[in-house]
């Protein structure tokens, strides 16, 4: 049994694999739409570092890998999310 490998996952911008947990997942869920960090469907993935989720292709990216269009609404959120998180610690 191998438990002790992270289970990696390739940011859409910079296109590097991270450890899942230092990814913001955004997933096409089935019944709920596009939500973050949860859900069952088509996901993506990018890093936390600023360059990758200031950058203005993002959204495309984002919408190509998930092959659906984003809402506004949703990218503010989105981008909120993800400016939270660099206040952690890491
Ligand atoms: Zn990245």
């Amino acid at each position: 049994m191998i438990q002790q490998n992270p289970v990696l996952r390739m940011c859409i911008s910079c296109r590097k694999t991270y450890d899942r947990k230092d990814l913001l997942k955004i997933t096409k869920d089935h019944k709920q739409g596009i939500i973050l960090q949860k859900g069952m469907g088509r996901s993506a993935y990018i890093c936390k570092s600023k360059k990758c989720y200031s950058d203005s292709k993002i959204k495309k990216k984002l919408q190509k890998a998930l092959k659906t269009f984003l809402e506004p609404e949703f990218v503010e959120i989105f981008e909120k999310e993800i400016t939270s998180y660099n206040n952690y610690p890491h």
